[in-house]
């Protein structure tokens, strides 16, 4: 069985960052940058503003009484200079008029008949934002490897950015199989039930940064998965089936691919998870997860979400890991390393961890209640109480 690394590796081995494509800076929240730099077009701020309501005046007047001679409000017409003994009244992000080196806020000072009398005498550059002193014009910003956030949205809209350059997200087709599945909200025949994988997987797709485009499902049929792989190939820069990839006597999945293109097929030492198929049709990567809903999202948590970020050109999982101390003991596969679905909370500076609910891979309930995936390495036969374990956080401590 393959290490969980070694099987991250060979599915990140060969993957390419999507091309770019410009995007309005309206919709450009949640997208990745590429990563270059952006060069300031002009300074930001482009001129030297006050940064409180007062009174722009000169810092060599000291003390003495400032004639007020007019004012400077924000997009308002060019204030009157200030000159030795007088003083402008300054709003917030009005500009600094011609000869202020300070202002003095409004509560420092007390106009009177056309006159201001200071409390202390100001020192020169107090209360003045500086042309470019957020950017100055012609630096080089590096925004950091994770999609844009308002911030990011902000400071380019500031720069005077109307479109950015981001990754395209990538297509990700997703395709669930068995002849027991039918659309969540049809009636359930006998033996049948509702396809959780299709959504769930389109949910963490889009989760993770890509497009989803869920393929209309297949039964255990080798024709019909053959033809809807074929369809998710062409659409798509990744490919996505869950179930029909064991060893039973309707799982075609594993067949197909190796009929459409090329197989490598693992077994990992992972709980849940294990058989894991991966291939390529026509250059398309395609990964067969497991069909139990628990381990399809685990194993898209592992390994597809590293998949999808490094087509975005984005490090790792972007996950936070702690360390949190697990309560009661929790069985596991001595052979694979497990990742238990846990509460994780903070305890007076510390991390506790505690079931989620049941450990079974097809008990949803625990995998929506946990906010982490507790680590146990492979070799222990479980987690045990009072000890100390890595977890993935996937959702706020
Ligand atoms: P399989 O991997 O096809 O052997 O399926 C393993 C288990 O997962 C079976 O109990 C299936 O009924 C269940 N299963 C497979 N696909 C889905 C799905 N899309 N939604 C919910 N359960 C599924
Ligand atoms: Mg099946």
């Amino acid at each position: 069985m393959l290490t969980v690394e070694a099987a991250l590796e060979r599915l990140l081995a060969g993957l390419q960052a999507t091309d770019g494509e410009r995007v309005a800076i309206a919709d450009a929240d949640g997208r990745v940058p590429l990563d270059q730099p952006i060069v300031a077009a002009h300074d930001v701020p482009p001129f030297a503003n006050s940064a409180l309501d007062g009174y722009a005046v000169r810092a060599d007047d000291g003390t003495r009484r400032r004639r007020v001679v007019g004012e400077s409000r924000a997009g308002g017409p060019p204030p009157p200079a200030v000159a030795a003994g007088t003083a402008v009244r300054i709003m917030t992000g009005a500009p600094m008029p011609a000869g202020a080196d300070a202002v003095v806020p409004i509560e420092e000072g007390r106009e009177a008949d056309g006159q201001l009398a200071v409390d202390a005498a100001p020192s020169a550059g107090r209360h003045v934002r500086a042309a470019g002193h957020d950017v100055a014009a012609g630096a080089e910003l590096r925004l950091p490897r994770q999609p844009l956030g308002a911030a990011g949205v902000a400071l380019l809209a500031a720069l005077g950015r109307a479109e950015l350059e981001v990754h395209r997200r990538p297509r990700v087709a997703i395709l669930s199989t068995g002849d027991e599945l039918v659309a969540p909200g049809a009636p359930l025949g006998l033996g049948q039930i509702h396809d959780a994988n299709g959504v769930a997987l389109a949910a963490a797709v889009r989760e993770a940064g890509g497009d989803p485009l869920l393929l209309e499902r297949a039964p255990d049929d080798a024709g019909l998965i053959e033809a809807r792989l074929r369809e998710g190939a062409a659409a798509a820069d990744l490919l996505i089936a869950s179930g029909g990839v064991s060893v039973g006597a309707h799982d075609h999945v594993r067949d197909v691919i190796e009929r459409l293109g090329s197989l490598d097929f693992w077994r990992i030492a992972v709980q849940p998870g294990k058989p894991l198929a991966y291939g390529r049709i026509g250059g398309t990567p395609i990964i067969g997860l497991p069909g139990n809903p628990v381990s399809a999202l685990v194993t898209f948590e592992l390994f597809v979400r590293p998949m999808l970020r490094r087509m975005l050109d984005l490090p790792g999982d972007g996950r936070p890991r702690v360390r949190a101390r697990v309560t009661e003991a929790l069985a596991k596969s001595r052979e694979r390393r497990a990742y238990l679905r846990v509460t994780v909370r903070d305890e007076a500076g510390a991390y506790i961890a505690e079931p989620a609910g049941g450990q079974g891979s097809s008990q949803l309930l625990p995998l929506v209640r946990a906010n982490a995936l507790l680590i146990v390495p492979e070799g222990l036969p479980a987690a045990e109480p009072g000890i100390t374990y890595d977890a993935i956080l996937t959702g706020p401590a």
